[in-house]
């Protein structure tokens, strides 16, 4: 749908990008103030076909039950289990939040979009069981992590996950987590869902093929948005009273367009994915989890190897990666000058300082990206022992772009996770980084809600309304065993997970 395209117009909201954030954010915001005006514009000719679409990314749901780089070995040989606690308490959040929508008629058919696919971390070497061990043990005390099973024997390995044990050299010691409850999601199928809803609300519209080209502060203290439509070669002004930049890769050069002190120092390192994709239907059906190892030396975190069971417009898949690529583009369908055109005089020293701390990044993604074909496969036998050429053909997967920002003492850090840069007066915020992601969207945009309507997001009304969508609102499924319980039973039987 493109409607009023080509007019000036002055909504309340305007959402940049019709990816899983913004949609989101349209969602929350039709649901707590329902006469607020909303306009969507979307560069490419359809919604969710960057990070969003299926392919481009691993579909977890982002719930840290096996994700060994949210529980990292502290100093001390014990486990930091506090970023795992908190991406899992985000997950049930967002689970809470698509529940509410099933029972609202706005999500008709969940396995459309979620379904429950077991999680499992597999580990070789002893160091690695062990530290699999006292992760096991540290997460098997919260709530949220109760269901955690761990094992060592290798007949029960085998039969977790047929493919990673067979042909595997009998005198490896190996080790595996596994949580039953794990989810795969399609955020592609669940954001073209959820848009399909929204356009059947009153004051909300949504423009395709239509970029953000630049934006300026008014007089007024509305945000002026210039946008050209690609096929038509158009141009118009969006006045608005709020925008959120929710555009992926394409959200940093916008933040800096926005000139607000907030957005100074603030860069990005752009990092990119290719899958293995099985073509083989044997070898497809006698997987059914999502198996997580351990990052090499200097690998990214986001990009820890896993063999991945997908299912991707109801036809089960097989992916192995992500490997590492490089390329200079923020975006997919984006352009190679995207990353020497964000280079400002604000940011450049971060970006040196974060070159200068980084050599074993830089190495690591020198070689994925020499990589032959023979190299690849060498990395999926040591997940899939038996795994032959044949079956697997290379895939593109999206683009992230790290957030690298100011430090007061290293001059500039790069980070994993995500960051919502905001104004001081909540008038324009923006999504920068990747992970955990879609996964965790809900509890982002609270956080941008919290930040940029602060008045009415502590109003009793809105309070009353979040605690109406997400029943665990305002406690903690951590320190709550009878709590996490009853949720995760009542979100299960919704979304059709048990
Ligand atoms: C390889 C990979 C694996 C991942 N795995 C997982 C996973 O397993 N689980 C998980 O939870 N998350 C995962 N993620 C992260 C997740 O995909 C993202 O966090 C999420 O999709 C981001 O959504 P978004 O709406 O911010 O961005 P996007 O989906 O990228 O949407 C941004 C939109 O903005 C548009 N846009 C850009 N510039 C402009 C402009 N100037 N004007 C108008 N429109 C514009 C783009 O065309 C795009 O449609 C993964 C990501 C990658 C790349």
């Amino acid at each position: 749908m493109n409607s009023n395209a080509n007019t000036d117009s002055s909504p309340d909201v305007l959402l940049i990008g019709a990816g899983i954030m913004s949609v989101t954010l349209a969602v929350l915001l039709k649901e707590l103030q329902s006469e607020t005006t909303i306009e969507l514009v979307e560069r490419l000719e359809i919604p969710a076909s960057e990070s969003t679409e299926a392919w481009n990314n691993a579909g977890t749901g982002h719930a840290a039950f096996c994700e060994l780089n949210y529980t990292p070995e502290k100093a001390d040989g014990s486990i930091d289990v506090s970023k795992a606690i908190k991406i899992s308490e985000s997950f049930e959040m967002s689970r809470q939040f698509w529940s509410f929508l099933v029972d609202q008629g706005v999500l008709k058919n969940p396995p459309s979009f979620i379904r429950k696919t077991p999680h499992l971390s597999f580990v070789w070497g002893e160091k690695n069981v062990e530290y699999l061990r006292k992760r096991y043990e540290a997460l098997k005390t919260s709530p949220l992590f109760s269901a955690m099973e761990f094992s060592t024997d290798k007949a029960v390995l085998k039969e977790w996950m047929p493919l990673v044990m067979e042909g595997r050299d009998e005198s490896q010691p190996v080790a595996a987590n596994r949580m039953e409850i794990g989810t795969d999601v399609n955020f592609g199928a669940l954001t073209r869902s959820l848009l399909e809803n929204l356009q059947s609300k009153s004051g909300f519209s949504v423009h395709y093929s239509e970029e953000v080209t630049s934006l300026h502060r008014e007089a007024d203290q509305r945000w002026r948005v210039d946008i050209k439509n690609h096929k038509t070669g158009q141009k118009r002004t969006v006045r608005a009273k709020f925008v959120f930049i929710g555009a992926g890769g394409g959200s940093l050069p916008l933040l800096l367009k926005s000139g607000i002190p907030e957005s100074k120092g603030f860069a990005g390192f752009p990092v990119g994915g290719i899958w293995l994709k099985c073509t083989n239907p044997e070898v497809i059906a006698k997987h059914s989890t999502k198996v997580y190892g351990k990052a090499s030396v200097g690998a990214p975190p986001m990009s820890v190897p896993h063999l991945d069971t997908r299912v991707i417009d109801g036809k089960k898949e097989l992916l192995f990666g992500p490997y590492a690529g490089f390329s200079t583009k923020f975006l997919k369908k984006g352009s190679l000058l995207d990353l020497p055109l964000s280079i400002r005089p604000s940011n450049i020293f971060p970006m040196l300082a974060v070159g200068k701390d980084n050599i074993p990044l830089t190495m690591y993604l020198v070689n994925q990206v020499r990589q032959s074909p023979d190299d690849r496969l060498a990395a999926l036998r040591e997940y899939y022992p038996e795994a032959k050429k044949e079956d697997w053909k290379l895939e593109i997967a999206g683009q992230r772009v790290q957030v690298i920002k100011k430090d007061p003492k290293k001059g500039g850090v790069l980070e994993f996770g995500t960051e919502v840069v905001s104004a001081a007066d909540g008038s324009l915020a923006a999504l920068l980084g990747a992970s955990p992601g879609a996964s965790t969207t809900l509890s982002i945009m609270l956080t941008l809600l919290e930040k940029c309507y602060k008045d009415q997001f502590k109003s009793a009304e809105w309070q009353a309304k979040l605690r109406e969508m997400l029943p665990s609102y305002g406690q903690s499924l951590a320190n709550d065993a009878a709590l996490c319980e009853r949720i995760r039973k009542e979100t299960g039987e919704k979304l059709q997970l048990n």
